[in-house]
């Protein structure tokens, strides 16, 4: 069958020749967000323990979850090129000795192709741009950028605590860099529309940035968001609604632009909604199905290459 989107397992098996895998870590940094000096309170849905494999990561060192996840990738899938992904908190926000450290330690392991570094817009300082510089001379790096929103009337809602401006500036600076950029991007923001959704997808499409992260949002136990969803400040988004703005989104994209996600997951015992969610397979089956059905697919309504 025809994939109508670019998939990053795809883009991976191009580049390498092989599967790759996405091997999550924590390194245990914190977030400028959530800092007690520095942040705000941090963003409404934050929960860094809710990424799937990250409960169980706590407290393991880094070169230890790294090696158990290559051990179970090689014994059970027959895996042998990884990328380590610093996923949890804001991967750049630490001393930049520290951050060397970590990430040069991540590529100890044999079979390491890469790293994978998440982190905000506004946490990119000029000597943490130099070590992914250094970094990017010797592996293959990618930047995730959570932005969530392009407008900035969501991310005051929300609470990011950066602007979309930052957000480009942050691109602007990655850009002189080898690097790939990873936009993260939610679906059923409060007060969000379809147009707000079209609109972000144009922006981020114009941004010539190289891959995209899209998911629902997720309220979750314990969290600020849980609290606005109680008081009804916004409608959780049903399935059907979520499927069509994903499509809206994929469409107005560049069809280079590699997808690296489509939805998202968090462990059951903390997720209050969309109940949906939870079932990623029929979430993407549901997508496929929508694209097929406008016989349709990414990049269909965008004039970017
Ligand atoms: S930037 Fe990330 S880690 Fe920081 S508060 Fe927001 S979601 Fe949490």
């Amino acid at each position: 069958m025809q994939e109508r989107y670019y998939k990053f397992s795809r883009f991976l098996k191009e580049k390498y020749g092989e599967k790759v895998w996405k091997i999550p870590v924590d390194a245990g940094l914190s977030c400028p967000n959530k800092d007690p000096i520095t942040g705000t309170g941090g963003c409404v849905f934050c929960r860094n323990d809710s990424f799937s494999q990250m409960q169980s990561l706590q407290n393991i060192s880094l070169a230890e979850q790294i090696e158990k996840a290559i051990a179970a990738a090689r014994t059970r899938q027959g895996i042998n090129k990884y990328l380590v992904y610093f996923q949890s908190s804001t991967n750049t926000f630490a001393p930049p000795e520290a951050l060397s450290r970590y990430f040069n330690q991540a590529l100890q392991s044999p079979g390491v192709v890469g790293l994978a570094i998440a982190t905000r817009p506004d946490c990119l300082p000029p000597d943490v741009l130099h070590i992914i510089s250094e970094l990017a001379a010797k592996t293959d790096v990618w930047i995730e950028l959570g932005l969530q929103s392009s407008h900035n009337t969501t991310l005051q809602k929300i609470n990011r605590g950066h602007t979309f401006e930052a957000y480009l500036d942050a691109v602007e600076k990655l850009k002189k860099l080898p690097v790939r950029i990873c936009t993260h991007i939610m679906i059923g923001l409060p007060g969000e529309e379809r147009s707000h959704i079209i609109a972000t997808a144009d922006k981020i499409a114009a941004t010539g940035t190289h891959e995209v992260k899209i998911h629902p949002l997720l309220v979750l136990k314990d969290t600020a968001l849980e609290k606005m969803f109680i008081n009804k400040d916004f409608s959780e988004l049903e399935l059907p609604d979520y499927v069509m703005l994903v499509c809206d989104f994929l469409e107005r994209i560049p069809a280079g632009m590699v997808v690296q996600r489509l939805t998202a997951e968090s462990p059951r015992e903390m997720l209050i909604a969309p109940a949906w969610a939870e079932h990623k397979h029929l979430v993407l089956q549901a997508i496929n199905a929508e694209l097929i059905k406008r016989e349709s697919r990414q990049g269909a309504h965008c004039s970017i290459k």
